[in-house]
Formats: C-alpha cells, sequence, structure tokens
C-alpha cells in the first residue's frame, strides 16, 4: 500500500514544477508573448490560412507530456495565426476591446493563487474586491447604494440574469406567460432574445417598438402600446431598452423610457454591454443620461474598459431581487451560510465555482488608475465621429445617421451596377487585406458597412490607414 502510495506521488508530482522549471516554462512563455506585443502594431487584423488550425487536432492528448518550446509553436500556428486578431486595433468589425496587459497579470495572480470568489466565507477579500468593483460600476453610473450585482463571463449571461431577476420581481408564474408582455426594438442584441427564451419566457408577447431614424426606440410608441395592450387586458411586465445597440451604437432615450416604465410599473432592463462605460466620459454620460434609471445593467468590461474576454457585469437596482432569484442552500455549504455579512456571489447568480473575475478588472484600474480608460473612450468617440466626416468626403461614399456612440455605418454607390455587390465585395477585399477588419450588416434591407471602434489600440493612424484601404479598394473594384 505504502509503497503504492509513493509510486503514484512520484508521478503526480510532475504537477509541481520546480522553481528552476518555472523559470524555464516562465522564460519561454513570456518570450512569445513579448515578441507578440512587440509586433502588435505591424501584424495583420485578419489572417485567413488554408488549413485554419487544423493541425491541433494532429496532437492529440495523450499520456506523456511535450515540450514548452513545441507547444508554443502548435498555439502561434494554429491558434494565434488564423482569423481575426482581437488584439490588433485594426480589429475594427465587431464589438472589440483589445484585451490589456494588465489584466494578464491579474489573471496569472488570481490563478496562481486560486481564491475561492464565490463564497464569502471562502475569500472574504476576493468577494470584497469583486463587489467593490460592482459598487465602483454603480456609483459611476449613478445607480443607488441598493444596487449589486455580479461579474459575469460576459454580456449573455448578464442579460440572462437580468432577464430572470425581472420575471421574479415582477412575480411572473407560468400560467400568465402567454398574456404577459415585453417590449424591445429590432436592434436589440440577439443575446437578449436568448435569454428570453433560456429563462422560460418564449411564450410572453414580444412587442418589437417601431424605431426612429437612427434605429433608437420610439418612446412615443411604446407608451401607446403598453396602454392599448394593458386595456386589453394584457400583463405589460418587461422593456429593454439599449444603452448602444451592436449593429449601429444607437442609445434608446433612457430618461422618457424609464419615465414611461415608472409610471407603468414594468421592469426596466438596459441592454450596456457595449456602451454603458461610455458613461465615463463627458459626452457618453450626456447621451447615456437615464441609464441610471434602469432596474437592471448590463455593462461588458471586456468591451468597454479592453479586458480580456471573459469579463461581463450585471447590476440590479435592489440586489435583494437578485438574491430573491439566485439564493441556494445546500447541507454542505452550512459552514458558509454562517458568514453572511457580506452577500455572497454564488447567492445572487446562477454561478457557484467560478473564475476570480475580480482580479483582472482591479489590478489595471488601481496600477494605471481610471484616468487613461476615461481617456480612450473620450478618444474612441472621436474617432467614430472623425471616420464619419472623412468617409462623406470621399466621392461615392454615404453615411448613415450621425453615431450615438463609437459604431458607424456607412456604404458606397457605385455610379453604375448593383451597390449591394459592390459593398459586398468591397468589405471582402478590405478583409483579404488584412491590415484592417471591418464587418457588415443589413439595415433596412440594405447591406450596409459598419466601422466599430473600440479597441484600446486603436488610434488615429489607424482610421487614416481604414480610410486609405477604402479608397484603394474602391479604385481597385471599378477599374
Ligand atoms: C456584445 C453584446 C452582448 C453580448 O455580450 P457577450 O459579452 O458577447 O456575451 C449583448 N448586448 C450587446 C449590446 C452587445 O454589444
Amino acid at each position: 500500500m505504502i509503497e503504492k502510495i509513493k509510486h503514484f506521488e512520484k508521478i503526480a508530482l510532475q504537477l509541481e514544477p520546480s522553481s528552476e522549471q518555472r523559470a524555464s516554462l516562465m522564460d519561454e512563455v513570456l518570450r512569445y508573448s513579448e515578441d507578440f506585443l512587440n509586433r502588435i502594431y505591424q501584424i495583420p487584423a485578419y489572417v485567413s490560412t488554408e488549413d485554419k488550425g487544423k493541425d491541433i487536432l494532429l496532437s492529440p492528448i495523450v499520456e506523456h507530456g511535450a515540450e514548452i518550446s513545441s507547444l508554443i509553436k502548435l498555439i502561434e500556428h494554429n491558434v494565434d495565426r488564423p482569423g481575426l486578431n482581437p488584439a490588433s486595433g485594426g480589429h475594427l468589425g465587431y464589438i472589440p476591446g483589445g484585451g490589456i496587459y494588465f489584466s494578464a497579470l491579474g489573471d496569472y495572480l488570481a490563478s496562481i493563487f486560486n481564491r475561492y470568489a464565490g463564497i464569502y466565507f471562502a475569500g472574504p477579500g476576493a468577494v470584497r474586491m469583486e463587489h467593490m468593483l460592482l459598487d465602483w460600476m454603480s456609483e459611476i453610473v449613478g445607480l443607488p447604494k441598493t444596487a449589486g450585482g455580479n461579474l459575469t463571463s460576459g454580456g449573455s449571461i448578464a442579460n440572462l440574469i437580468g432577464i430572470v431577476a425581472a420575471r421574479d420581481a415582477q412575480n411572473l408564474k407560468a400560467k400568465d406567460f402567454d398574456r404577459s408582455v415585453i417590449y424591445l426594438t429590432a436592434q436589440v442584441h440577439h443575446s437578449v432574445d436568448k435569454a428570453i427564451r433560456i429563462a422560460g419566457l418564449k411564450e410572453c408577447i414580444l412587442r418589437y417598438i417601431p424605431m426612429d431614424l437612427n434605429y433608437r426606440m420610439d418612446a412615443l410608441q411604446l407608451e401607446r402600446q403598453i396602454a392599448a395592450d394593458k386595456k386589453s387586458g394584457l400583463n405589460p411586465f418587461l422593456i429593454i431598452a439599449s444603452a448602444g445597440t451592436t449593429d449601429t451604437g444607437s442609445v434608446d432615450p433612457l430618461t422618457v423610457i424609464a419615465q414611461i416604465s415608472k409610471q407603468n410599473n414594468l421592469w426596466l432592463h438596459v441592454d450596456g454591454a457595449y456602451g454603458a462605460f461610455f458613461v465615463l466620459c463627458d459626452d457618453g454620460k450626456k447621451i447615456l443620461r437615464g441609464m441610471e434609471e434602469a432596474d437592471s445593467l448590463v455593462m461588458d468590461p471586456h468591451k468597454g474598459l479592453f479586458l480580456p474576454y471573459g469579463s461581463g457585469a450585471v447590476l440590479v437596482r435592489d440586489k435583494k431581487k437578485l438574491f430573491d432569484s439566485f439564493w441556494y442552500q445546500a447541507n454542505y455549504m452550512q459552514d458558509a451560510l454562517k458568514a453572511q455579512d457580506e452577500l455572497s456571489p454564488a447567492d445572487i447568480s446562477p454561478e457557484l465555482t467560478k473564475h476570480f473575475r475580480g482580479l483582472r478588472l482591479w489590478l489595471p484600474l488601481k496600477l494605471v488608475g481610471v484616468a487613461p480608460f476615461r481617456a480612450a473612450l473620450e478618444e474612441k468617440l472621436l474617432l467614430a465621429r472623425y471616420f464619419y466626416d472623412e468617409i462623406k468626403k470621399i466621392e461615392g461614399f454615404e453615411g448613415g445617421p450621425f453615431p450615438d456612440l463609437s459604431v458607424v455605418t456607412y456604404r458606397y454607390v457605385p455610379k453604375k451596377g448593383d451597390a449591394e455587390k459592390f459593398n459586398e465585395m468591397l468589405v471582402k477585399e478590405v478583409q483579404n487585406d488584412g491590415r484592417v477588419f471591418i464587418s457588415s450588416t443589413m439595415l433596412d434591407g440594405k447591406f450596409t458597412l459598419r466601422l466599430a471602434v473600440l479597441s484600446f489600440r486603436t488610434h488615429l493612424a489607424t482610421i487614416d490607414l481604414l480610410l486609405e484601404i477604402l479608397k484603394e479598394k474602391v479604385k481597385l473594384l471599378n477599374s
């Protein structure tokens, strides 16, 4: 028996590298990541390769380990090369972020110490840190002291949590679902539709409220629809507004919507996954006015604070409402339940054991302060407006509505031929070129190009490069 234990112990000890082994592993990892960071402003934003990383499958998981250098080569070729490069400032397509370096250090420490951030009893300091960050977010938005929330993996889960809290706070029962009404627009993020379904609410009536020319919810139509629904005996219970839509960056008229919501005793859920952190700058704060009236609010640090992926947040105006939906009990948790002077994330979210997400947000904010984040957001707003002005100066291009935040829609109208096809080819040309990455969308049935500026590495030179590339490709396609 003892001999057997010792035998296994010896093999299992490979899980604990010596300090020399740690140093040499770290050396290789640092060399690889430093090389990437030193070249980040030169490497392409998009790379299309034939193999699309499929060699990773040729190297199966087996009994014995391999050298770190050979593994880094595998990662480099198959993972870090093909496809979109979200760390690049040239990523101007979806809602980028970039992934700030300081967060990597936070994640490193969080992984080494592996503090338990799910339960206050187990990781009191870790939980306090996460709650402090959520309190800071509440404060910058202007939510009251009663607010609380969760650091989530992203906006999708944050939307789900908000919608589940709304369902329970409005005391919705299964028998009410098919006469209960949710108000939203056709521009809400698809994660909202998904969250409605996951929350069991797919039988509810969804009222897609018409939008104005800037794709913002028409508040007058909202008010009329709620009145009409009440009159016909339905049960309006939830409004879902956007503080920055993904497609066009539009901000719904939140102040008026909040008033309508209050007058009718509805729950106002605001999806600010993309836009909410613009509240840090003066212009953004004005545009987002009314966001502080939300009953629940989603904001993504992996978008608006440029963190690496895996960081969203939900705030709920009255954190008791979160507890009502997500509290739990288990016999084996009885020691934890006694230490309840701070709510545990596990009691106000669907998760129990989770990544200690706080440190990757706390460390950057403490290391550099809020000012550089504020300035970066201010810069992105201005870059979007700069592009909006400049693109219209290039012959043939037309701009969509003036950008509320940092998304600009535009398209090229060729003198002759099919505009749809032309724009489709144009976006492909830019993507294949790879120096920058842009995306497209359908707006009012028209193929439309989209610029989304939110990488912390996107600066004036990047936007000027995009303008040059667009000119170049238009010329090419017209020749
Ligand atoms: C990105 C986004 C989401 C989804 O967030 P994830 O972090 O990708 O899960 C939801 N709403 C809006 C407006 C978004 O831009």
